[in-house]
């Protein structure tokens, strides 16, 4: 098939035309997420654009198989493996064990995905499944001299690759990103970027999770398991990797080396990352425990796919600033969307002139790398057009397979529970204003202040709750 899909490749720096390893398919990666604690909607992001890029391919025709991970143990505090492991942490926090939190947050993150209707790729494999893979692979790196032993952990070797640092001109000393001041350094490390294949340290004996391996009972380190997970699904060549832009150093830099160094050969043709979705005070990020999740949105009245359309808006490779102002603004605009979309009567034929047209235009948006608000615009220039509303129906349902906004399928009931929120907006504001007020007091050491204020919302049916992911109320 023609490939004209344009997608920006980090291997590269530049927009490129995908060209598949197989003519007409698409072997697609995605990291998935570490489930020790709730997916942030910083990480939905990436993963509502990872969706629309799958989609996307489909759409232009491209057979997809997509593959992602769970990490359920090896992920440590610091990308750069010191630091506490992440699994153990989210068991310590809910006094569960590790399995129990994991399945917990893979179910929950899950839940997410589908009420941002995010597709569940082809594939979805816990780290756990493959230890036999990952002890493969690192057997292999040992044997061929990329990977040593000290300590009891066996590492990779950076320094055995000239070109480790591959998708960066950047010195190693500005790479060192994931080492924080106050994480002891591994002092078994011949080189500062060497990475964990496998952890034996007694530092980690309370780790719940431990195999047995040629090097000791232990467990494996975190980027392991998307190389061996990948090849696993996908073979040895791949086509499009994808991750937030955190992950490019070190986690998929790790990735590449290890996986090009097993194979002896190129792995990965294409790279894309979508940039975080910022909060007022920087990054969201999930190890700050300070948070806004879908649950938190829905809590406050908002239907998830305002976020997903929020998200569409802006193009992946810019940073996106969250505020309640702009969710309030897309509310809207959803709102009048679906209205206009779900008003569109099934009579009359489809003008196959029309709709090849518009059909083209919209894949035009996508392939010019994922353009997602060039795509809705042209969807509104769809519904102003002057044709039928069979063609202009006939085109929102083909759209909406890649937008995934539940412009028709779902409208009715969507617009009309947006209908209701519109209608409570006024209200939302209200309560968040004085939520803010009684932040305010609370920081001031106002308290009664802001007891009444609490009071005073009580006294108008709302209770106010102070919830580990910030703040919520519902109507009593
Ligand atoms: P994690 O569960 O921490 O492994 O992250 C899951 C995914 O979310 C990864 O692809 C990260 O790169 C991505 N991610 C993390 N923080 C953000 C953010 N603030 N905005 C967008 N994506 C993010
Ligand atoms: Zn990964």
């Amino acid at each position: 098939m023609e490939n004209k899909f344009k997608i920006y490749n980090t291997l590269t720096k530049q927009v490129e035309t995908i060209k598949p390893n197989e003519d007409g398919k698409i072997a697609m990666y995605t990291c998935g997420p570490t489930v020790y604690h709730f997916a942030h909607i910083g990480n939905l992001r990436s993963y509502i654009m990872e969706d629309v890029l799958e989609k996307s391919l489909r759409f232009v025709g491209y057979d997809v198989k997509r593959v992602m991970n769970i990490t359920d143990v090896g992920h440590l505090s610091s990308d750069a493996d010191t630091g506490e492991d992440k699994m153990l942490k989210g068991a310590k926090r809910e006094h569960k064990t590790v399995m129990e939190v994991a399945k917990f947050y893979t179910d929950a993150f899950f839940a997410d995905c589908a009420k941002l209707n995010i597709k569940t790729p082809d594939v979805v494999e816990p780290a756990t499944n493959c230890i036999d893979e990952f002890i493969n692979m690192i057997t292999v790196l040992l044997e061929k001299g990329y990977a040593y032993q000290a300590g009891g952990n066996v590492y990779f070797d950076t320094s055995k690759l000239n070109d480790y640092y591959v998708f960066s001109s950047q010195s190693e000393k500005e790479l060192l990103v994931g080492v924080r001041d106050d994480v002891e350094e591994d002092t078994n490390k011949r080189n500062k970027n060497d990475f964990v294949l496998w952890f034996t340290k007694s530092k980690f004996e309370d780790q719940a999770l431990k195999w047995d391996s040629p090097w000791g009972v232990g467990y494996p380190g975190w980027h392991i398991e998307c190389s061996c997970i990948s090849m696993k699904h996908l073979g040895e060549y791949m086509d499009i990797h994808c991750g937030g832009v955190d992950n490019i150093f070190p986690h998929h830099t790790n990735e590449i080396a290890q996986s090009e160094s097993y194979l002896g050969h190129k792995w990965c043709n294409y790279w894309f990352h979508v940039h975080h979705l910022n909060d007022k005070s920087g990054k969201m990020s999930k190890s700050k425990g300070d948070f806004l999740t879908v649950s938190l949105l829905e809590e406050k009245g908002y239907n998830p796919l305002v976020y997903r359309m929020f998200c569409l808006q802006s193009h992946y490779r810019k940073p996106l600033e969250f505020s309640y102002e702009v969710l309030d603004q897309m509310v809207k605009t959803y709102d009048k969307l679906a209205r206009k979309t779900r008003s569109l009567k099934n009579d009359g034929e489809v003008d196959k002139q029309v709709y090849d047209a518009f059909r083209l235009k919209f894949e035009d948006a996508l392939c010019n790398d994922v353009n997602t608000s060039m795509a809705i615009t042209v969807l509104y220039d769809l519904l102003k057009a002057d044709t039928n509303d069979a063609t202009k129906r006939k085109l929102v349902e083909d759209f909406d397979q890649v937008l995934s906004l539940g412009l028709l399928s779902a409208a009715d009931e969507k617009a009309s529970e947006q209908e209701t929120n519109g209608a409570d907006n006024e209200l939302t504001a209200y309560v968040e204003e004085m939520i803010a007020k009684r932040a305010q007091a609370k920081k001031e050491k106002d308290f009664a202040k802001a007891d009444a204020i609490r009071n005073e919302l009580l006294e108008k049916g709302i209770a106010i709750k102070d919830t580990r992911e910030g703040v919520v109320w519902e109507r009593v």
